[in-house]
């Protein structure tokens, strides 16, 4: 910043500068350009914050995310009693990749709503190569899908649903 020079004059009164418009001046038009400065989003923004789903559900979106719901495997970690099987299929060892993409059971519903509402494109065969439920739940809502912003909200409640599912089951 180039402040030499620079008179200082307690009887002068404080300038703003609006930096967002060549001639310093603030209008509603710069402002409104203004909000587009930030207008890449990140991955959590299009998948969560920038789609609809209740707030609730929102919330367990980004925790899941973030692999930080209650599955079998995360309780066994912290040594909580718990019978470790995917209460949805009871065959195989609950994690987060296996209870939102993986299960049998999971694929069936998914598989009923891609025939529903006519989402060819959706390759669920591909599933099983992902790790992570972050890296399954990318690939669904990024910006190389049409209509991201439906898949974001789809993704969101499909597993929410399968969520509450699951709790029934276990509760
Ligand atoms: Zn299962």
């Amino acid at each position: 910043m180039l402040v030499h020079d620079f008179p200082l004059d307690d009887q002068a009164e404080d300038d703003i500068t609006w930096k967002h418009a060549n001639d310093g001046i603030y209008s509603a038009a710069t402002a409104y350009k203004a909000l587009f400065l930030g207008l890449t989003l990140s991955p959590m923004d299009r998948m969560v914050w920038k789609a609809w789903a209740p707030p609730k559900v929102k919330f367990f979106a980004w925790l899941a995310l973030q692999d930080r719901i209650w599955t079998a495997d995360r309780l066994e970690k912290r040594g909580w009693v718990n019978c470790g099987l995917c209460p949805l299929c009871n065959r195989e060892q609950e994690t987060g990749p296996h209870l939102f993409f993986k299960c049998r059971y999971t694929l069936r519903l998914w598989r009923s709503i891609i025939e529903k509402l006519g989402l060819p494109h959706v390759n669920i065969p591909d599933w099983h190569l992902d790790e992570s439920v972050k890296e399954w739940w990318v690939k669904r809502t990024d910006d190389r899908n049409p209509n991201w912003h439906a898949m974001s909200s789809l993704v969101m409640l499909t597993s929410w649903t399968i969520w509450n599912e699951r709790n029934a089951r276990v509760f």
